[in-house]
């Protein structure tokens, strides 16, 4: 059993207009050998609940179990959070607002690259990376993980569904998780409900589930966890978009984090004034509807809703 040493310190992220430094504190526990597993919140400033789970996780955590080291960031994106916005305001990075899209950074970029590549000499250190994130409640709490088979199990540990993000996004616009999985380090991002707000309920899911993790990766005798094939989805990146603009309606007959069938009506889009309907939406394949607006008005190229298919089917 070690004898876990506990430590608060900051990462000095870059050097504002006024002089001031931006900084963030990670806090440290050290139990001695073991793997490295590094937990990070609120790359989006209006991501709030992984702050809340970190700090649930702190308060819960029995040092005495622990084997390897333990990092966590509560706050990634510090200037996001103060503007309460979900990117980082334009003002500060027109060309990288989103800090998520801009791993692994570099240090001689703009401000948001900067802030990846000081972090990056941390990420670099770790074993399993944790990137927790909250989606609207239009969202369904799930796991993702790159194509990596190490990642997927660990997400199995959640219980939450696991879905493989197979659509990178755009060359050069990578999040941490697929940064961190090309430099050979188990990555997940966990998807935790209700942005903006503190949910109980979601705190309280969201902090078992990462548990779960800690459990699996730094806590003595740790068993590998076993395989839940129902849990496992892929996401090949064939969002539903709107292809027109209007107001969205979402259907009654179906919920996020339901299984859908091909066809079953998501939702319809109609011209507010002249009240004629102009698109209906539907599922494009069978699987988990884990994302759809909650509706409003939208332009046509919106995503509008994500439907993930079972492993396998790809
Ligand atoms: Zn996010």
């Amino acid at each position: 059993m070690a004898d876990a040493h506990w430590a608060v310190s900051t990462i000095a992220l870059d050097r504002l207009p006024s002089g001031r430094q931006l900084r963030t504190y990670q806090h440290t526990i050290d139990a001695g050998e073991g793997p490295h597993l590094v937990i990070v919140a609120t790359q989006h400033g209006i991501e709030l609940a992984g702050a809340v789970v970190i700090r649930r996780i702190i308060d819960e955590l029995a040092p005495a179990a622990l084997s390897g080291t333990l990092t966590l960031v509560p706050v990634m994106n510090p200037l996001a959070f103060d503007h309460r916005s979900y990117m980082t305001p334009g003002d500060y990075d027109v060309l990288n607002p989103n800090l998520n899209r801009s791993w692994p950074g570099d240090a001689e970029g703009t401000l948001v690259e900067r802030m990846c590549a000081a972090y990056w000499g941390l990420l670099e250190t770790a074993d399993v990376v944790v990137d927790l994130h909250t989606g609207t409640p239009a969202m369904a709490p799930h796991a993702r993980v790159a194509a990596d088979p190490a990642a997927l199990r660990l997400a199995e540990t959640t219980g939450w569904p696991a879905i493989t993000v197979t659509d990178t996004g755009t060359a050069g616009a990578q999040t941490l998780r697929d940064a961190a999985s090309t430099a050979g380090i188990t990555a997940i991002t966990l998807e935790l409900g209700d942005s903006r707000t503190l949910a109980p309920a979601m705190i309280r899911a969201g902090t078992d589930a990462v548990g779960a993790v800690i459990g699996a990766c730094v806590t003595e005798g740790a068993a590998a966890p076993e395989a839940s094939p129902t849990q496992h989805w892929v996401d090949a990146g064939d969002a539903v978009r709107a292809s027109t603009a209007g107001l969205f309606e979402p259907a009654m007959g179906c919920q996020v984090g339901e299984r859908v069938a091909a066809g079953t009506s998501l939702g319809s889009i109609f011209d507010p004034m002249r009240l004629e309907p102009l698109e209906e939406l539907t599922a494009p394949v069978s699987g988990l509807l884990y994302s759809r607006s909650m509706g409003g008005a939208i332009v046509a190229g919106e995503r509008v809703a994500s439907v993930a298919v079972p492993a396998g089917t790809a």
